[in-house]
């Protein structure tokens, strides 16, 4: 049995639900593919106020902004890029190319390939996501992808430097500083300066997510990874404060960002809400956070501790923060998260900014259908055949010359008739 504490006051639309949203974009779209750079152009001064001579930085521009960067900040980029390459080339060394024989010289065979060209983007609209430049780029550099293109809007008219070295350091090849939907469009399809790529990467708010939805299949997208959410599990042995911080931390993404509990102890569930009501007032974030808790912020009472936890697979949310006496528990028993934090000693904000687990994470329940991003989003798995043996061809000719005529595929039987009377001297039955 479940209660709620505090529900929320407004529904989280679905991805596609907000129909202002979804005709904004298709607009931007049909705009970038008709009339291209002066699309992106007008698109970017229109939302960002952002109309540069070009929005590609030069290699000249991309030193100059770096060498502005405090040496503290380039030092902590290069730590956290470090963190975020290791555990991705332990991903990438996990996946490894295979080939079987399953009949006497059949050879069956996968291998995993990058995709040759990826748009990164990094969020910057309402802060500077600096660490999605990491995410992204490091980890389609440990994947093995040829050539990155990142893209990143200014910040309220100003160049972010931080989040520009932190695209330089994870190595992309290219750096545009473009946002939004002009910018995932232009990724896209292409321009007249821009190259369009492969697939496109990272998260972003409801128009550039609601963008590589409805560019999905023109191009490959990682996941849908829109506004940050966070569901933190707790019993009555969670100290209820830092349960209070957590919350808020993810909730000042974004006003549409929801934030969770759900607690077996109403008395830990009323500490909360105590805290968050205390803490909200003195966050410097407050106008993003404010909204984010009262129209999305729940908290739910449960009557045990397996319950919270099929509770909180039923939010399918992006991060799942457990801060209950036995945290690991949750991985016998959850299966529908973007990332697991296991334990106080950790936190979302941990994964978002320095840990080395990715970042970028399903939202709005995609985390039903999958992980977060990877290196293995970045490769294509492929596989090839080959058979040497005649007479497995020919055994495999006479049962393909059945199968296909099951189908009413005459062309197809007639591929495998023709090695099975090559081989093995069978009559051909046409
Ligand atoms: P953003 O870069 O995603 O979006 C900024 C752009 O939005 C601007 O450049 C502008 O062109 C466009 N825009 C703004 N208002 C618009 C309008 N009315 N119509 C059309 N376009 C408009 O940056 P943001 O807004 O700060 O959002 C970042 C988002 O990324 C947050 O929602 C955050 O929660 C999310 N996020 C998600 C994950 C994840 O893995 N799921 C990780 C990090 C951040």
């Amino acid at each position: 049995m479940s209660w709620n504490l505090k529900s929320p006051s407004a529904a989280v639309p679905a991805p596609q639900g907000d129909s202002t949203v979804a005709e904004r974009v298709a607009g931007i779209i049909d705009d970038v593919r008709t009339r291209g750079d002066a699309a992106v152009r007008h698109w970017s001064a229109t939302f960002d106020s952002w109309e540069p001579e070009s929005f590609r930085l030069s290699p000249e521009r991309i030193e100059e902004i770096v060498a502005g960067v405090p040496q503290q900040v380039l030092d902590d980029i290069r730590f956290v890029q470090e963190q975020v390459r290791v555990f991705a080339r332990a991903q990438r060394d996990s996946l490894t190319d295979i080939e079987v024989e399953t009949l006497p010289g059949v050879r069956l065979g996968h291998r995993h390939l990058p995709v040759g060209r990826v748009g990164a983007y990094v969020p910057g609209g309402r802060y500077p996501l600096t660490a999605s430049a990491h995410m992204t780029i490091v980890t389609a550099k440990v994947a093995g992808v040829p050539s990155v293109a990142a893209c990143t809007p200014p910040i309220r008219g100003e160049v972010p430097a931080a989040t520009v070295a932190a695209m330089h350091l994870a190595g992309a090849d290219e750096i545009h500083l473009l946002g939004g939907v002009q910018a995932v469009a232009a990724l896209a399809v292409g321009t007249e300066t821009i190259d369009r790529v492969d697939l496109l990467a990272g998260p972003g708010n409801a128009y550039v997510a609601e963008a590589k939805r409805r560019l999905y299949g023109e191009v490959g997208i990682d996941l849908f990874a829109g506004p940050t959410e966070i569901l933190v599990i707790a019993d009555g042995t969670t100290d209820p404060f830092v349960a209070a911080v957590d919350l808020l931390s993810q909730a000042e993404h974004g006003p549409d960002s929801p934030a969770v509990l759900v607690t077996t102890s109403e008395e830990t569930g009323r500490a909360v809400l105590g805290h968050v009501e205390r803490l909200l007032p003195t966050m410097p974030t407050k106008d993003f956070a404010g909204p984010a808790w009262r129209d999305h912020g729940e908290i739910v009472v449960v009557d045990s501790v397996e319950e919270a936890f099929a509770v909180a697979d039923g939010y399918a949310s992006e991060h799942v923060q457990v801060l209950t006496e036995q945290p690991r528990l949750a991985l016998d028993h959850m299966r529908d998260y973007g990332a697991l934090f296991l334990g106080e000693g950790t936190c979302v904000s941990y994964g978002d900014k320095v840990i080395g687990t990715n970042h970028v994470l399903p939202t709005k329940g995609a985390a039903r259908y999958t992980g977060g991003l990877w290196v293995g989003k970045y490769l294509k798995t492929v596989t090839y055949q080959e058979v040497t043996d005649e007479a497995s061809s020919a055994r495999l000719g006479e049962v393909c010359g059945r199968a296909a005529r099951v189908e009413l595929f005459e062309g197809h039987a007639r591929s495998g008739d023709v090695r099975a009377a090559k081989y093995a001297g069978a009559e051909l039955p046409w």
